[in-house]
C-alpha cells in the first residue's frame, strides 16, 4: 500500500539500524511517548535491531491507560443509573474500575454502548429525547477536537440530553513531569507524531530547551521509528538537544490551527490526574464554563466514590520508564489480557498488553501456569 509499505522497508530498516549501531559509543535511555509506537516496537522486534547502548522505555501516551480510576468509577456510577445511554470507545468497556467495569455494568441491564466517533452519541441523544446520554470522553490532544465538535454540535442543535464526562490529557506537561521526577532516566523523546499533528511541535521547544533533552516528533511505522531514534541518538551524542521532526510528511511546527481553534473553543487547561501516576499541574482539559450545561460530572450525583487500585499493579512505574511490564509480578500470571488487573493489560496501546502479546517471556510465564 502506497504510503505504508516504504516505511516497512527491509532493507531501509537495516540500513538505519547500521547506521546507529556506527555512532553509538555510550549507553542511552530513550522514551516513546505513545503506546501505538510501544506496539510498533514489540510488533516488528525493532528494539532486537537496536544495539545494547539503547534502552527503550515506554511512556504514557495510552489515554486508556492514563485515565484516572476516580473517572472510571465515576463513569461506572452513571452508566448503571436508570435512563442512561453511556457511550464510549470499545477499550474502555473492559478497563478495571474498583471491583468491576463497563461490561459487567451492561451485563447487569445498564445501557452502555460502544461508538466509534462522539457524534454518533449526539445522534443517539437525538433519537432518544427521553433518556440522558453521556460520552466518555477521554484522551489525548488527537480525539479532543472530535470530542469538543460533539458538544458544539449539540449546543448549535439545542440536545439537552447529552453530556460528556471529560478525561482530556496533555502530552507536553507530562514531558515536564517525567523530566522533574526525582527518578528520571529518560535522556531523549520519541514524540508521539499524531499528536503533533493537531498540536504541532511549538510546546515542545521550551521543554527541549530548559531541560537540554532531545524530542524527535516520531511517526508509527518501523523506518519512522527507526529514525526518530537514529535522530534521538546523533542528537545525544553530539551533545545537542533540540525538537527535531521525523514525521514531516503529516507534521508542521504550528499544527492544525483549525483544530486547535476548536479544542481552545470549549475546552481550558486544568490539572489532571492519571491513572498510577497522578496529578500532573496543567495536564488536562476540561469543559469552559460556556459549556458547563454537558458535563456529566455536575449533570449527575457522582461523588463520595471511594477508587481503590490493584495493590500489585505497577503500571504507573511503567508509564514512567521507571520499570518494565516483565518486572511486574503479577505479568502473564494473574494479569493477562482476559484477566487485566491494571489498563496497560487492557488497552490496545497499553505496554504490558503490548509485552504479553509479542515477547516470548509472556509465553514461557504463560506455559508455566
Ligand atoms: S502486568 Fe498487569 S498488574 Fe502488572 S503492571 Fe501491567 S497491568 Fe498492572
Amino acid at each position: 500500500m502506497h504510503y505504508t509499505t516504504e516505511f516497512r522497508d527491509a532493507e531501509i530498516v537495516h540500513r538505519i539500524s547500521a547506521e546507529i549501531k556506527r555512532i553509538i559509543t555510550q549507553p542511552w535511555v530513550i522514551m516513546e511517548i505513545c503506546g501505538g509506537q510501544t506496539h510498533a516496537i514489540m510488533r516488528y522486534g525493532l528494539d532486537q535491531l537496536l544495539p545494547q547502548e539503547i534502552e527503550l522505555v515506554h511512556g504514557p501516551g495510552c489515554p486508556v491507560c492514563v485515565t484516572a480510576l476516580e473517572l472510571i468509577d465515576k463513569a461506572l456510577v452513571i452508566a448503571s443509573q436508570p435512563g442512561v445511554i453511556f457511550t464510549s470507545f470499545g477499550d474502555m468497556l473492559r478497563v478495571p474500575g474498583t471491583g468491576r467495569d463497563l461490561f459487567s455494568v451492561r451485563a447487569t441491564g445498564g445501557d452502555v454502548r460502544v461508538v466509534y466517533s462522539p457524534l454518533d452519541a449526539v445522534r443517539i441523544a437525538q433519537e432518544n429525547p427521553d433518556r440522558q446520554v453521556v460520552f466518555f470522553a477521554i484522551g489525548f490532544e488527537t480525539t479532543a477536537p472530535a470530542n469538543c465538535m460533539s458538544v458544539i454540535q449539540a449546543k448549535n442543535v439545542g440536545i439537552k440530553n447529552y453530556s460528556v464526562l471529560v478525561s482530556h490529557v496533555r502530552v507536553p506537561p507530562a514531558i515536564r513531569a517525567i523530566l522533574s521526577a526525582p527518578l528520571n532516566r529518560v535522556q531523549g523523546f520519541l514524540a508521539a507524531g499524531h499528536v503533533n499533528t493537531v498540536m504541532g511541535y511549538w510546546e515542545y521547544l521550551p521543554l527541549s530547551e530548559e531541560f537540554k533533552t532531545p524530542i524527535v516528533v516520531t511517526g508509527f511505522e518501523p523506518v519512522d521509528i527507526l529514525q526518530g531514534v537514529l535522530m534521538t541518538v546523533r542528537q545525544l551524542e553530539q551533545g545537542r538537544h533540540e525538537v527535531e521532526n521525523a514525521y514531516s510528511r503529516l507534521v508542521n511546527q504550528q499544527g492544525n490551527r483549525a483544530a486547535q481553534a476548536v479544542i481552545n473553543q470549549v475546552f481550558i487547561e486544568c490539572d489532571r490526574k492519571w491513572r498510577g501516576i497522578g496529578n500532573i499541574p496543567n495536564s488536562g482539559w476540561r469543559l469552559r464554563s460556556e459549556f458547563s450545561q454537558f458535563d456529566a460530572e455536575t449533570r449527575f450525583e457522582v461523588s463520595g466514590i471511594n477508587s481503590e487500585e490493584s495493590p500489585v499493579c505497577i503500571s504507573g512505574l511503567i508509564l514512567q520508564g521507571l520499570h518494565k511490564p516483565v518486572e511486574c509480578p503479577a505479568f502473564a500470571k494473574t494479569c493477562t489480557p482476559e484477566h487485566p488487573l491494571g489498563a496497560t493489560m487492557v488497552s490496545s496501546e497499553g505496554a504490558c498488553a503490548a509485552y504479553y502479546r509479542y515477547s516470548n517471556i509472556a509465553l514461557t510465564q504463560s506455559t508455566k501456569q
